[in-house]
C-alpha cells in the first residue's frame, strides 16, 4: 500500500520529462531539454516558499535553501539527467501492485534482487525506455524533504541546502557548480540504489594511453627489421595481471581495464583505466604502466613504447575523515526506519567524489530505492522510495 501518494506522483512527473544527457554534443548543459525538469523544479521549489531558489539558465542548475538552526549548512544534491545509454522520452512507469515474485517484463530467473521486494509495489517501464529513478528518485526525495520541513517550521533542524544538477551521467556533473552559491560544506549526493546502502569511499582513478611505434618493412624480407606495433601492444597487455579486470574483480579489489586498442604494423593504441580504493595499490598500479614500458623499451628499442598516465579522480574517504558524523548520522538514520545500513565501496566516482575532490565538500552518497539502472529493466520499489526519503528527513533532522 503506498503510504506517500505525493511522492510517488511527484517522480511520475518527473521521470515523464525526457532529459537525457549526451555525450556528442559537447554543449553545457549537454541537452537542452534538462532544462523542463529544471523549470519545473525551480517553479515547485519558489511555490514551496523555499529561500534563495535560483536557476542558472545558463548551465542548469537548479539551487534552493531552506533555512534552519544555527548550525553549519547541509547540502542534498540530484541529478536531473538520465543516461544516455538508453532512450528516456516517453517514459511510461505503471505499478505492479503487492508484487508476489510473478514473471512481469522482469523474471525473478534474471533479476534474483527482485525476490527481496515481494509484498512491494514495483515501478517498471513498459520495457521500451529506461525508468529514470536514477536519479529522479533522489530529484524526488529531496522535493518531499523540502516539502515535510517547509510545512513544519516547529522541527528543529540544520538549514539546508538544494542542488540538482544537469549531465552526471556523462561525468560533467559539477563542471559549473557553483559552490558558493550551495553555500554547505557537508552534503550528500542522493543518487544510490538499494536502501540501506551508504556510499562513501570510491575508486582512485586514472586513465593510462599507450602509444606503440612499429616499424613496417616488405613482411618477406622482415626478418629481424620488422617491429609489428599490434603484437608488441598485445604483448604489454599480456604483461599485466589477467586477473586484476573488472570481469573478475569486486568490493575492494582494483583493476586495469583495457578500455580500447587499435593499431596496424606502423601504430597502435591501448587505452586504460586503472581503479583502486587503496591509495598505495593505485600509486603502484600506475607504477607497473611505466615499469612494463620501460622493460618492453629495452627489449625492443628505446621509444618503441610511450605511457602517459593521467590521474582522473580519488577516493573520497580520506577527505571523510573529519566528517565521519555524515556517515554516522545516515547510518542511524536507516536504523531509525527499520533498516540495517551497510556502508559499501563505491566501484566508480560519484558527483559527491568530484564535489569533495574540486572543492572540499565532504559528500557521502545516499539510497534512493532504485535498481537496474541505466537499462530499460530499470524499476523502482515504493516502499524503500517512501523509507528513502523518511531517511532524509531524519539526517536533516539530527
Ligand atoms: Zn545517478
Amino acid at each position: 500500500m503506498i503510504k506517500n501518494q505525493e511522492l510517488i506522483d511527484r517522480f511520475f512527473r518527473y521521470v515523464k520529462i525526457d532529459t537525457q544527457s549526451s555525450e556528442e554534443t559537447g554543449a553545457s548543459p549537454s541537452t537542452a531539454k534538462q532544462h523542463d525538469l529544471a523549470k519545473v523544479l525551480y517553479k515547485e521549489l519558489q511555490d514551496l516558499g523555499a529561500s534563495d531558489v535560483y536557476y542558472d539558465e545558463e548551465h542548469c542548475y537548479v539551487y534552493a535553501a531552506i533555512p534552519g538552526d544555527e548550525r553549519e549548512p547541509l547540502g542534498f544534491i540530484a541529478h536531473m539527467d538520465t543516461s544516455p545509454a538508453v532512450t528516456g522520452k516517453d517514459v511510461k512507469p505503471r505499478i505492479i501492485e503487492n508484487y508476489q515474485g510473478e514473471d512481469f517484463l522482469l523474471k525473478t530467473e534474471e533479476f534474483p534482487e527482485l525476490l527481496n521486494h515481494i509484498g512491494e509495489d514495483i515501478i517498471a517501464t513498459d520495457g521500451t525506455t529506461l525508468l529514470g529513478a536514477d536519479d529522479k528518485a533522489g530529484v524526488a526525495e529531496i522535493m518531499n524533504l523540502a516539502v515535510y520541513l517547509m510545512a513544519h517550521p516547529e522541527v528543529s533542524h540544520r538549514p539546508i541546502r538544494i542542488a540538482f544538477t544537469p549531465d552526471e551521467e556523462i561525468g560533467c556533473g559539477t563542471d559549473h557548480f557553483d559552490v558558493e552559491r550551495f553555500g554547505a560544506k557537508e552534503a550528500y549526493t542522493v543518487d544510490g540504489g538499494k536502501l540501506g546502502i551508504i556510499e562513501y569511499e570510491n575508486f582512485n582513478a586514472a586513465s593510462a594511453h599507450i602509444h606503440v611505434t612499429g616499424k613496417s618493412v616488405h613482411p618477406g624480407s622482415a626478418k629481424d627489421i620488422m617491429k609489428n606495433a599490434v603484437t608488441l601492444a598485445i604483448e604489454f597487455q599480456n604483461m599485466l595481471p589477467a586477473n586484476e579486470v573488472p570481469e573478475h574483480t569486486e568490493g575492494y579489489e582494483g583493476f586495469y581495464f583495457l578500455d580500447s586498442m587499435s593499431g596496424d604494423v606502423e601504430n597502435a593504441d591501448l587505452s586504460y583505466i586503472i581503479r583502486d580504493h587503496d591509495a598505495v595499490r593505485f600509486a603502484e598500479r600506475k607504477k607497473t604502466i611505466e615499469k612494463i614500458t620501460a622493460y618492453l623499451n629495452d627489449k625492443h628499442g628505446a621509444g618503441t613504447f610511450s605511457a602517459e598516465v593521467k590521474d582522473q579522480y580519488h577516493n573520497m574517504a580520506d577527505a571523510m575523515k573529519d566528517h565521519m558524523d555524515l556517515v554516522d548520522n545516515a547510518m542511524e538514520a536507516m536504523r531509525k526506519i527499520g533498516v540495517t545500513p551497510v556502508n559499501e565501496p563505491i566501484r566508480g566516482g560519484t558527483d559527491g567524489a568530484m564535489l569533495c575532490e574540486a572543492h572540499g565538500i565532504a559528500c557521502p552518497n545516499l539510497p534512493t530505492g532504485g535498481y537496474n539502472y541505466h537499462g530499460r529493466y530499470e524499476y523502482a520499489s515504493v516502499q524503500e522510495m517512501e523509507k528513502s526519503a523518511e531517511a532524509l528527513i531524519h539526517i536533516a533532522c539530527m
